[in-house]
């Protein structure tokens, strides 16, 4: 089935109880035992499942091609589920332009637990060929990376993870299933935040890992998700499913919108340079053709000028809100070089638009008369 009608009805099944079209919510913590002590319905208690996340789980596997899924609180806390799977003194290949969080992650958290991480531009497949070592375990790419949506040659990464024996996986919270299958191109694990576009209306957190295969590496993800416990509420995983509902429509709507945005914004005066792997001026453009079918709802700007200029434009923009995250109904705009802080590697005039379902000429008026 095509991923329009995976979102409509993966997981979704009419209640037999009651005939309910949209699914209930649980929030049951318990579930009744029969007199023998088994469970017929396959609920325990909600830390280790409930209906609403299995359902969930069910749709977000689908809408990936992975034979399981685990939902977690948030897209930190799959990925921190992920790295528990490992050992100390295992090595990981990382992108050096991961999401802030995971790189905090991996430097601040897990490096106290004996896991050694190299962060190299993922560009570059020499560089990730020879950061490879004998103790490498697992390779992560996120593609388009925050905040230069630089895009990363997931099969070619994949060949290097397969010749390394390394588990791979793939961060596809900015492309979603949409636009990019990493299955497909050899991936073993894809990471979401769906706080990101698969919610897709600002108002819930929550991580899934999707696994190509239900193996023994998957069931200890789902090991760490029930006895670590950073699971997702009833309510937030109703929430994501039902945003699931709409996702490929609102993808293309947000690509349109964004490829508008860039052009725009590519021709204007007071712009230095243009982020978005859809102008056919991006480094990678021919990767993101091969293997996007479309280009995505986030642009970076680099505006004439220094992070005082940056800042005067985000301060009067009207449309699109300064406000940090993406993928929500509503534009935002970011300066990220503040934001990262001390040590940051993003240039000071750079903004990060997450572009949003409003009208394309209101958004374009709205950067016109900022940048003017
Ligand atoms: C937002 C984001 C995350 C982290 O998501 P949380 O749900 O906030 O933990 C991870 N990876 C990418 C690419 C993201 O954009």
């Amino acid at each position: 089935m095509r991923i329009e009608t995976i979102a409509v009805h993966a997981g979704a099944h009419v209640d037999p109880g009651t005939g309910a079209v949209t699914p209930a919510i649980h929030p049951s913590t318990t579930f009744e035992r029969d007199a023998d002590g088994s469970y017929p319905r396959g609920f325990l208690y909600s830390r280790n499942s409930n209906p609403n996340r299995s359902a969930l789980e069910e749709c977000l596997a689908a809408l990936e091609g992975g034979e399981a899924a685990a939902a977690f609180a948030s897209a930190s806390a799959a990925t921190s589920a992920i790295l528990l799977t490992l050992r100390p003194g295992d090595h990981i290949v990382a992108p050096i332009d991961a999401y802030h969080g995971t790189l905090r992650l991996l430097r601040e958290t897990f490096a106290g637990w004996g896991l050694d991480t190299t962060f190299v531009d993922m560009a570059d497949t020499a560089a990730v060929r020879a950061a490879i070592r004998a103790s490498t375990r697992l390779i992560l790419v996120e593609t388009p990376s925050n905040p230069l949506w630089k895009i990363t040659d997931i099969a070619a990464i994949g060949e290097i993870a397969g010749e390394a024996g390394a588990l791979y996986v793939c961060d596809n919270t900015t492309a979603t299933p949409v636009l990019q299958s990493p299955f497909n191109l050899g991936a073993d694990l894809v990471l979401h935040a769906t706080t990101k576009y698969l919610g897709g209306h600002g108002d819930v957190l929550g991580g899934v890992v999707v696994s190509r295969t239900r193996d023994a590496r998957f069931d200890r993800i789902r090991a760490v998700q029930a006895s670590g416990g950073a699971v997702p509420s009833p309510f937030d995983c109703w929430l994501v499913r039902r945003g699931i509902r709409t996702l490929p429509y609102r993808v293309r709507a947000h690509c349109e919108n964004a490829l508008q945005v860039a052009t725009f914004l590519h021709g204007h005066p007071r712009v230095e340079v243009v982020h978005y792997p859809g102008l056919p001026t991006h480094p990678a453009h021919d990767v993101a053709r091969r293997q996007m079918t479309a280009f995505g709802g986030m642009v970076s700007v680099q505006v004439r000028g220094d992070q005082a200029r940056a800042m005067e434009v985000a301060a009067k923009l009207r449309v699109f809100t300064r406000a940090t995250s993406f993928g929500g109904t509503e534009s935002l705009v970011e300066h990220r070089a503040s934001i990262e802080g001390a040590g940051t590697r993003t240039p000071e005039n750079l903004l990060r638009l997450s572009v949003g379902l409003e009208h394309p000429d209101d958004l374009i008026d709205d950067l016109g008369q900022a940048l003017s």
